[in-house]
């Protein structure tokens, strides 16, 4: 049956709908000036700069290093610190920012995470004077890139077991340890290691030219092929006093990066999602199968329904949180629960998207497949979804299960 009868009853009549098949609840009317202007020019990037190349540097395991000043040119590179050559945005912006750069791809959208929420953002908030103006403003260029060495090979999801250790040798610190899965790694200037010390874990600035410093990339990746992912090994590496953060001491440095960093997969990993929607939308209108167009069936129409539900509520979920850490009261519970439910919608999102493309979906000529992948990566790291749920668990019982 064709979509639209102009003889059908009104009930069977294909309406044009006013709706914005990728924001149906209108969150873009929720956003300020501000908020739409800087969306818009994330979004003309991703367009201009992106697109065009992820997918030969995803096929090829190759990081578009070239994109770096264009990141830092908008002020993308820790847009929500204040000061130090960095932009000021708030936490909504920074939010948008990371679902037009995931749109385009997830491997762009870590970089920028990263950067920013794991290793300008400690520098920012536990760092000496000294240390940030010698770091922030140069990262905020893109001149110098960092990273961030929490998790180890024997197991990320319980960072306060951590082996990497820092031992005082007059008044500098020797690190000895091994990281493991480190966006950046091989390409950075700077790490940000967490290593176990007597007075508990603390965080060192690590510039990676120093002598028992080495990031070997890890190869054979079939997800985020286009950023880097590196092992780190620290032996006897010599690092000073200067190098310390002086300002935090304990496990509560790095979780809270983290949660920087969570709060923008949330949002990031939406982008992710509509690119699949969008693409998967266009496919099944053109698609002409049993004498009509693939969108015309309802088995077809209620899987489409469900990505827009998905997609509805992981935005809504991540305009609230924005709106709550503007305010000072976003809590690491509240990231759990939307890292977690919005990464799940948008691998089905993606997932299914691949389905409904048939044998076109397993090519990378198409978006599903490459979001797909990727999107293996984000529902892990960052927490896997069992940790968000279990701290969840944790909030709601007052038990630790971990
Ligand atoms: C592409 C990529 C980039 C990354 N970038 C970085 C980075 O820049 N810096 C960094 O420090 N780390 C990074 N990571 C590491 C990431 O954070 C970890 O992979 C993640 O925390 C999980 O740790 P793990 O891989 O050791 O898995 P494990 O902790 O060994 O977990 C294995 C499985 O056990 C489950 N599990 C764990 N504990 C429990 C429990 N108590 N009950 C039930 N199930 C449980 C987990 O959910 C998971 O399914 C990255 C990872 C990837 C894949």
């Amino acid at each position: 049956m064709p979509a639209s009868r102009p003889d059908a009853p009104p009930s069977q009549r294909s309406a044009t709908s006013s709706l914005d098949p990728l924001d149906l609840y209108g969150v873009r009317d929720q956003l300020s000036e501000e908020e739409r202007i800087v969306q818009d020019a994330v979004a003309r990037l991703v367009d201009e700069k992106v697109l065009p190349v992820i997918q030969q540097h995803f096929e090829n395991h190759t990081f578009p290093r070239e994109l770096v000043p264009e990141l830092a040119g908008l002020g993308l590179l820790g847009s929500s610190l204040e000061g130090y050559g960095c932009a000021g945005m708030n936490a909504v912006c920074y939010g948008l920012i990371c679902q037009e750069l995931e749109r385009g791809d997830g491997a762009i959208r870590s970089f920028v995470s990263v950067q920013s929420s794991l290793c300008m953002y400690p520098i920012y908030s536990y760092g000496s004077e000294d240390q940030k103006q010698q770091y922030l403003p140069r990262m905020a260029r893109g001149e110098l890139i960092g990273c961030f060495g929490l998790t180890e090979p024997h197991g990320g999801s319980d960072p306060g077991n951590m082996k990497t250790h820092a031992k005082r040798r007059g008044r500098d610190w020797v690190i000895n340890g091994a990281k493991m899965w480190i966006t950046n790694g091989a390409i950075a200037d700077l790490c940000v290691c967490w290593a176990q010390t007597p007075e508990g874990i603390r965080g060192f600035i690590v510039e990676t030219d120093t002598p028992g410093f080495s990031a070997p990339a890890i190869e054979h990746k079939f997800s985020l092929r286009a950023s880097v992912t590196s092992a780190l090994y620290f032996d006897n590496v010599v690092v000073p006093e200067r190098n310390v953060l002086p300002e935090v001491v304990g496990l509560k440095g790095p979780l809270s990066c983290l949660t920087q960093a969570r709060y923008g997969i949330t949002w990031g990993v939406t982008g992710a999602a509509q690119a699949c929607l969008a693409q998967v939308l266009e496919y099944t209108k053109d698609r002409v199968l049993f004498g009509r167009p693939l969108a015309a069936n309802q088995a077809i129409q209620i899987r489409l329904a469900e990505m827009s539900r998905k997609i509805t509520l992981a935005q809504l979920l991540s305009l609230q949180l924005g709106r709550l850490k503007d305010a000072g009261r976003m809590k690491p519970g509240h990231v759990s629960l939307a890292k977690w439910n919005n990464c799940r919608a948008a691998i089905e999102v993606a997932r299914d998207a691949r389905d409904m493309l048939g044998g076109f979906g397993i090519s990378a000529e198409y978006v599903p497949i490459r979001h797909m992948l990727n999107l293996e990566s984000v529902i892990t790291y960052e927490g896997t979804e069992t940790v968000h749920q279990l701290t969840i668990g944790r909030e709601l019982t007052g038990f630790n299960a971990f």
